[in-house]
């Protein structure tokens, strides 16, 4: 049974901003945190792993878990379904570690309400131009797939206002280091490290 509880992060970005990618490098390096894999009716890019990218689902699936009430929060983004399970970000907290959610501003202002302690962070491309030619070096999307996400990504970022935290994806490793640092920095709060250290600190205060 685990003595702390996880913290719950936000993080969003306008598409090919780099989130999946700073995420996964994140991940792999922090055994604490987890990120949750959602649900989408969006078709599966080419490399991409059902159970791992996403829980590929048709719409009458979706549609069944939404009203098992299953969501935590869900939203259309590009014509497509997203929603995150409400059962595994719970477990998971209970379970100790830190998660993430890769969700947009509308999932974002969802989760805020329900659980206010969560902390967010907005990832932002250092260029418009950087942005488009992300997406389009990225080879997983149509060209007007792609127009579609540049037109969409000036209004997903005016959010940025709503978070915590911004990051500035110019340089990876650079942009990678701010995120560790905003985790860190939450793992060394006095309520996270009261609970990790309560054998220390009774000892030293004995
Ligand atoms: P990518 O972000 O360019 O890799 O494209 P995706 O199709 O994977 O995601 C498109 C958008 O949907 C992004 O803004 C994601 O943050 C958002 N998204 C993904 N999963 C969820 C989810 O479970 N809930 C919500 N609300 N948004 C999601
Ligand atoms: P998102 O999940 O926000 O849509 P991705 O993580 O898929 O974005 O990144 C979009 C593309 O940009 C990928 O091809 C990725 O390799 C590339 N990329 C990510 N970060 C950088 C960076 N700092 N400099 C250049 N390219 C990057
Ligand atoms: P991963 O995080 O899975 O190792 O990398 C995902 C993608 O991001 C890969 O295509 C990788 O080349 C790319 N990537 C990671 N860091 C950088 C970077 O600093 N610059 C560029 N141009 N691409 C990067």
């Amino acid at each position: 049974m685990a003595t702390t509880t996880g913290t719950l992060y936000i993080v969003s970005a306008p598409s090919g901003a780099g989130k999946t990618s700073l995420v996964k490098a994140l991940i792999d390096s922090e055994a604490q945190i987890r990120v949750s894999v959602s649900h989408t009716t969006r078709a599966m890019r080419p490399g991409e792993v059902d159970g791992v990218n996403y829980h590929f689902v048709d719409h009458t699936q979706f549609n069944a878990m939404l009203e098992r009430s299953e969501f935590l929060e869900h939203a259309q983004v590009f014509d497509n379904l997203y929603g995150t399970s409400q059962k595994w970000v719970e477990q998971t907290l209970a379970e100790g570690f830190d998660l993430i959610l890769e969700i947009d501003w509308q999932g974002a202002q969802q989760v805020r309400k329900l659980m206010p302690q969560a902390k967010s962070i907005f990832i932002l491309p250092p260029t418009q131009e950087a942005l488009r030619h992300r997406l389009t070096n990225r080879g997983q999307d149509s060209g007007e797939i792609i127009e579609r996400r540049m037109r969409e990504a000036v209004s997903e970022m005016s959010h940025y206002v709503e978070y915590d935290y911004l990051v500035i994806n110019d340089d990876f490793n650079h942009a990678l280091s701010d995120l560790k640092a905003i985790f860190r920095s939450n793992q060394l709060s006095q309520t996270q490290q009261q609970q990790r250290h309560a054998g220390l600190l009774s000892e030293l205060l004995a």
